[in-house]
């Protein structure tokens, strides 16, 4: 059973002072006794009585107790067996405290109890109840679950318990919506302090505000009003556009490799990875990629391995330990690594694969478009973009548009485009995406402004947070800023502190990243104004305040 199934207890809820409900029992040594019930699950109840003589023998944990009843306004409720959950000797003056399950019989907490109990917040007595505290659970106990032979939609049902529950705490910080406005100022929903709705986006990827670019947007109307709004289906059906034709050509001229189309960056990878692979190769990536590569993995039947972190020697020893015994072997890695901000050593790894005989894939999501002479990513700003085999992106990010992208040589790209799961069975961009997507290359590569605004931001933000005790490399020199603030329970405060003043920042928590390394991630945009980033950075800090947070304490504790 795992470690959730058994902590769930089915609520109780406290029978209302001076109620008539009662539990007679013989115990084991034949005495017969009476207790107050205080509180009531469907599964047992917690009562008192006075002081017993022996408690420890009378009540011994574990033990079970023949016959029980219930006396209910003098109504008699047959229980038959209980067993001892837990005792307290000296509850209250001169009593003790005995918590039962029962073993034969539920509980009618929502029938002849149900007038008698302290009824739940909406006024309910739910017996079907479950006890889920956020503070003691995390949704990954929830996919952790182990129980077998339970109704498929069981956990669907706790996790629901947990949901509303975690909806009500200050962790909760998700599915905010965004009402009409683009680019580093939003309105959203949720109103803030002063009953105001306006934010700094603090957490959008797209860094250069292509989005709400008025040339993007012109050519996105414009590709509406030509092709309709769906591509209509699979590109191999009738999903291609002259648009997806153009746009696969503007990034082979870019990236000098042939070049495909998926319907998102998640789609490119797993598509990717699962149809390249086979059951006797071996996949080795970074222990820090994206959920899209590692889903890829687990979608692909060759044998996987992770290497620590841009760590090159290890990945060293594991393709040593490994690569003899596989057939084909394929390194994965990325340029900017999505919850770090850091960047991959693409140098090394391609080195390394190399010596080994293995191919590499670089997911370049957050970096295309940013690095790079031509804006090729850390490929190209590592010299290696010739030696990366599979290069991958998405268009939502820095390109503001949306789709994913394979690039490589000739023959892996026909084999993508007949093999390639994902997207043979998926609707391909619609043609506005595609036109979007042309139409933010050609402002990249003539825009340099956007680009060097972008990295100035960073580098006041990164002063900024570093002059507030931020672990951050001095160099740290990417739109991603993760400010780390160790366990979940600081997440909160901070969060709520930040969005009452007008800061917008989602938090990662776990089991996203590990549960010692929960941190808000900062996105930082081109449009960011330099007293945008001082707002943000004095507001984290009275945020910090507020919640009792110091960077150096965390470190120590
Ligand atoms: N790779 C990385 C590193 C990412 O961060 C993301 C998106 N967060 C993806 C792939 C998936 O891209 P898309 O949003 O286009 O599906």
């Amino acid at each position: 059973m795992s470690a959730l199934a058994k902590a769930i207890r089915q609520k109780r809820f406290d029978v209302k002072e001076g109620s008539p409900v009662q539990l007679i029992l013989d115990t084991r040594t034949g005495t017969r006794l009476e207790f107050l019930v205080v509180n009531c699950s469907i599964n047992g109840m917690g009562a008192v009585t006075e002081t017993i003589a022996n408690p420890e023998e009378e009540f011994e944990i574990g033990s079970i107790v023949p016959a029980a009843k219930m006396l209910v306004d003098n109504q008699e409720i047959v229980l038959g067996r209980l067993t001892v959950r837990y005792r307290i000797a000296n509850y209250g003056e001169k009593h003790s405290y005995i918590g039962f399950a029962t073993v034969d019989s539920k509980l009618p907490v929502d029938g002849v109890l149900s007038k008698f109990m302290v009824a739940s917040k909406n006024g309910e007595i739910n017996p079907y109840e479950f006890e889920l505290s956020p503070d003691r659970f995390t949704v990954a106990n929830f996919l952790e679950q182990q129980d077998s032979n339970v109704d498929l939609f069981a956990r669907c049902r706790q996790f629901g318990v947990y949901f509303n529950e975690w909806k009500r705490t200050d962790k909760f910080n998700f599915n905010e919506v965004r009402e009409p406005s683009t680019g580093a100022r939003v309105q959203l929903k949720s109103l803030r302090r002063g009953g105001r709705s306006d934010y700094i986006q603090m957490t959008a990827y797209d860094y250069l505000n292509l989005g709400s670019h008025p040339k993007v947007i012109e050519a996105a109307n414009d590709a509406n009003r030509k092709y309709g709004y769906t591509s209509g289906g699979s590109p191999i059906l009738c999903g291609t556009t002259e648009l997806h034709e153009q746009l696969v050509e503007k990034l082979s001229g870019m990236l000098r490799k042939d070049v495909i189309l998926f319907s998102s960056g998640y789609a490119a990878n797993v598509g990717t990875i699962q149809c390249l692979t086979a059951g006797q190769d071996l996949i080795v990536a970074d222990m820090l990629s994206h959920a899209s590569i590692q889903d890829g993995i687990r979608t692909s039947p060759a044998t996987a391995r992770y290497f620590r972190h841009n760590n090159i020697a290890h990945l060293d020893k594991v393709l040593t330990e490994n690569r003899p015994a596989a057939m084909g072997a394929l390194v994965i890695t990325e340029g900017v690594f999505s919850m770090d901000g850091d960047m991959g050593e693409i140098k090394g790894v391609v080195e390394t694969a190399q010596r080994h005989n293995a191919r590499v894939m670089v997911d370049e999501a957050h970096s295309f478009g940013l690095y790079g002479k031509n804006r090729n990513g850390i490929s190209e700003l590592a010299n290696k973009l010739e030696h990366v085999d599979i290069y991958m992106s998405s268009l939502s990010k820095v390109c503001g548009a949306g789709g994913g992208f394979i690039a490589a040589n000739r023959d892996v790209i026909q084999w993508l485009m007949s093999f390639g799961r994902s997207r043979l069975y998926s609707g391909s961009m619609p043609p506005s995406s595609a036109a979007a997507g042309i139409a933010s290359l050609e402002i990249l590569v003539s825009d340099r402004e956007r680009v060097d605004k972008l990295f100035a931001n960073v580098k006041h933000f990164v002063r900024g947070m570093r002059e507030l005790g931020a672990p951050l490399a001095a160099d740290h020199n990417s739109p991603i800023v993760p400010i780390v603030v160790g366990d979940e329970k600081n997440i909160g405060p901070i969060c709520q502190f930040l969005k009452e003043a007008g800061v917008y920042v989602v938090p990662v928590g776990y089991p996203a990243v590990r549960k010692s390394q929960c941190r808000f991630r900062f996105s930082l945009m081109s449009e960011h104004s330099i007293s945008d980033l001082d707002y943000v950075v004095a507001t984290f800090e009275q945020a910090m305040k507020a919640a009792k947070f110091s960077f150096k304490r965390e470190r120590e504790d």
